[in-house]
């Protein structure tokens, strides 16, 4: 096996940090194919200064829609018409955030932080970007072909607009890489595997460092005291092992396809599947691609991928959605059982993202039927609707049970101002 030496992650000069110590701010960017997502914050006190999404980039119909949250009465934004790319995108941001005072010439501004999809082995902590660590991220592009050439792009296009700031990328991947080779590799030739990079890296690690930081806070504890199952559900999901504050398993794989039913995602499917779609239904690769990524998932087994809408459906007695329900189900709780396994012992388990944190039924599925393993919810906690952290377990129930809402952009942030700064804490959770 090729051992792919550790990234020593290029120092922030101390010049560059005094100045950033006096600037609070941080951008962080999600740079997307067509879309740029976008968040101001100030680290002062971790609120928020603006927020915003330009989509549709590249088409007739792009939209930019901005939020400044600063001072009374400030409105949402929008502008509507053709925005050509990335770079015309940013520009059409600073613009915004200009307009409100929070422009990105502001010497307030300490950073900028960018979401960056695969990290590869490489990339274990956040990174100060250089045309070094730039290329390194393109380089790993063959095993991130929809997600890596956005994110590039992104930060070439702000780097070309405040090449004196420190722009900093945080991986998806990072958290995962802490994952035992056990639990990383495929049970494949393994020089096939080696030659090609292909492993086990899993996705959504932002999200998964935050909530299992943020679970052992709402428990008093310390993360390298507590084990927890985060089970992050959005439109994409996966859920993950976290012992004493290190990820020991994931359910993403090379890619984002493995592990749960998603929204539009198969997640775990026999690989001979792939073959059987080739050979006997003559689909192409892209083809068999595009079914198990965009058509899959929930919105393959019920044509609709929200869980309101599925739940709506349920209630009116549609078998169809009663069925992607319960298969969606049944892999949730195969996952919860093997990472309690894994583990060996549970003290919580913890649901976040859109499903996560807001489809009751979903977790009361999902937990029924586990009192043996010591899990039990409070169906009224259950029910509550809340943007807080909260415990939803029953009082006798050996497991915490919680809801914890994910914010990786103020995850972004903080690593990304941790880093600047040379602050050895990336803040309170
Ligand atoms: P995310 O990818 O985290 O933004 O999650 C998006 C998904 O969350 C949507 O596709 C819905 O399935 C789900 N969702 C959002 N709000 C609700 C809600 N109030 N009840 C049930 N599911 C929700």
């Amino acid at each position: 096996m090729t051992a792919i030496p550790a990234a020593t992650p290029p120092a922030t000069p101390p010049a560059a940090r005094a100045a950033a110590r006096a600037a609070t701010r941080v951008l962080v960017l999600n740079s997307g194919s067509s879309s740029v997502k976008y968040q101001l914050l100030d680290m002062r006190d971790s609120s928020r200064l603006a927020v915003g999404l330009v989509e549709r980039i590249g088409e007739e119909t792009s939209r930019l829609v901005h939020t400044p949250l600063t001072g009374d009465g400030a409105e949402k934004r929008e502008r509507t018409g053709p925005i050509a790319d990335h770079s015309t995108a940013l520009k059409a941001v600073a613009e915004e955030l200009a307009h409100d005072g929070l422009g990105l010439d502001s010497p307030e501004l300490a950073a900028i932080g960018h979401r960056v999809v695969h990290g590869g082995l490489r990339f274990t902590e956040p990174t100060v970007i250089t045309e070094e660590v730039l290329a390194e991220v393109e380089r790993l592009i063959p095993v991130a072909p929809l997600h890596n050439p956005a994110n590039v792009t992104g930060i070439r296009t702000a780097r070309a607009m405040r090449p004196d700031l420190p722009q900093v990328a945080v991986f998806d991947t990072a958290f995962h890489t802490t994952m035992p080779e056990a639990a990383a590799r495929y049970a494949i030739d393994v020089e096939t595997a080696d030659t090609h990079r292909i492993r086990r890296y899993g996705f959504h690690g932002t999200s998964h460092a935050y909530v299992s930081r943020r679970t052992a806070a709402l428990l008093g504890k310390d993360p390298s005291e507590v084990n927890v199952i985060v089970l992050h559900l959005g439109n994409g999901a996966s859920a993950s092992a976290v012992a004493g504050g290190r990820c020991v398993d994931t359910s993403m794989g090379l890619t984002p396809l493995e592990g749960l039913v998603m929204g539009t995602r198969s997640g775990d499917i026999d690989p001979a599947v792939t073959f059987h779609l080739k050979r006997v239904a003559g689909m192409s690769v892209d083809e068999i691609d595009e079914l198990l990524n965009k058509k899959s998932g929930l919105v393959g087994l019920c044509g609709d991928n929200d869980m309101r809408e599925i739940s709506r459906r349920i209630e009116e007695g549609d078998e169809r959605a009663r069925l992607a329900f319960d298969i969606y189900i049944h892999r949730l709780k195969k996952y919860i059982g093997a990472y309690y396994a894994v583990l060996g012992r549970v003290d919580a388990v913890v649901f976040t993202a859109g499903v996560g944190e807001n489809a009751a039924p979903v977790r009361e599925a999902a937990v029924a039927g586990l009192e043996e393993l010591g899990l039990a919810l409070d169906a009224e906690l259950n029910a509550v609707r809340s943007d807080e952290a909260r415990i939803i377990s029953a009082p006798y129930a050996r497991i915490a049970v919680a809801v914890v809402p994910t914010d990786e952009e103020l995850e972004i942030a903080q690593q990304t101002f941790a880093l600047v700064t040379g602050a050895s804490e990336a803040g309170n959770a």
